[in-house]
């Protein structure tokens, strides 16, 4: 395949390869004492696995799996609240597929539509946009869920909707963003990060300059990353590389797709629509400052927390993890998913415990499909 077979050409890999090995034995890396390097976006995990880059690597390179999986760090409480939305019997609320499964207190939206609710699956908020105005007796609820990546997309639609006058549809908003919950990671003392594989879909959209903090405040390499094999690999080369001259500083592998500066309108869109909330809740790293976007009030008629006086509009609540779960840990790599009690026993992607099963980014779901637990299980 042009294109792709380019950036999966195993000769090429055996060179790079060749060359984190010595760039990890310059700077003295064992398997004992790995560099740690933290991929931040659930597709890299799933790419890392795939291909069997964390197999391939010298092995005094440690991947740890970042919190960059939109699904999985949505509290419990959030999920609880789109079902809420949901069972309104006026409502057709309207979904990406990856959120269906992911267990609330009491049930998923999946189980939700079983018992009756009106919930539909999307592939953009422009397909609700377009269901309210084939709908006008009805409610209809985008669940506008993602980091940056599709934050502008839900901004669009609002801003078409604004245009329309449409007084029948909003978003459920639960658009949160990557930076934040980085410079959390990096304040928890218990956390050995040596450097970071920046996202490549969301630096698309905000540029790398986002991430200057982390070399300027914190002296950590990071590599903005696309999301085959070979440019993996060369990410990992060059945050060795930088560790190895004692350089930290924000590189962009991903030039051929990502812009220093972003994209221009995308960023518009999302300065019309949305503003910080104070804070957030991530499950696992609760409470974080300015880390979710709410609709501005000149739009408030297209939030749906408004709307429904429910979530952030009827004061936090917060909902505990089952028991047992490990997700938080997963999600804040202080452990891989096989050191989760009910991975493969209690949590399949049949009957999953935590969101990191259910989405295609989810951590334990890598490992679930390319990680060796399916066939464990089996
Ligand atoms: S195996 Fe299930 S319960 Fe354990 S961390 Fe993963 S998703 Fe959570």
């Amino acid at each position: 395949m042009k294109y792709a077979s380019e950036f999966r050409d195993p000769k090429a890999a055996k060179a790079i390869l060749a060359a984190i090995a010595r760039a990890a034995d310059s700077i003295g890396a064992t398997r004992e004492r790995p560099v740690h390097i933290m991929e931040i976006c659930g597709g890299h995990t799933h790419a890392i696995f795939r291909y069997g880059l964390d197999k391939l690597v010298h092995e005094g390179v440690e991947f740890i799996h970042g919190p960059g999986c939109p699904v999985c760090v949505l509290p419990m409480s959030r999920v609880d609240e789109c079902v809420e939305i949901a069972e309104r019997p006026e409502v057709i609320f309207t979904t990406f597929g990856d959120a269906m499964r992911v267990p609330g207190t009491k049930r998923s939206l999946v189980q939700a539509k079983a018992a009756g609710a009106d919930i539909r699956m999307v592939y953009s908020p422009l397909d609700a946009l377009d269901l309210a105005r084939r709908s006008p007796g009805r409610e209809v609820v985008f669940f506008g869920l993602g980091f940056e990546t599709t934050t502008p997309s839900t901004a669009l639609s609002i801003q078409a909707a604004a245009r329309e006058g449409l007084t029948n549809f909003s978003v459920f908003c639960n658009h949160i963003t990557v930076p934040e919950p980085i410079r959390a990671l990096l304040d928890d003392p218990h956390m050995t990060l040596d450097g970071f594989i920046g996202p490549g879909h969301v630096s698309m959209v905000i540029g790398t300059h986002p991430y200057d903090f982390i070399a300027r405040d914190y002296r950590k390499p990071i590599v903005v990353a696309g999301f085959e094999p070979l440019d993996l690999l060369q990410s990992v080369l060059m945050v060795l590389r930088q560790i190895e001259d004692g350089r930290a500083e924000v590189e962009n592998q991903y030039a051929r797709v990502v812009p220093e500066h972003g994209n221009p309108v995308s960023l518009a869109a999302i300065a019309d629509v949305y503003e910080r909330r104070p804070s957030f809740e991530w499950r696992g790293l609760g409470e974080i400052d300015a880390s979710g976007l709410r609709i501005r009030a000149k739009y408030a008629a297209f939030d749906a927390e408004e709307k429904f006086g429910i979530g952030y509009a009827a004061g936090p609540r917060h909902v505990a993890e089952p028991e047992g779960c490990a997700c938080g840990a997963v999600m804040t790599g202080r452990i891989k998913p096989p050191a989760c009690p009910h991975i493969g026993k209690g949590c399949t992607p049949e009957t999953p415990l935590g969101a990191l099963m259910v989405s295609s980014e989810g951590a334990c779901a890598a490992y679930w499909q390319y990680g060796g637990v399916r066939a464990a299980a089996e």
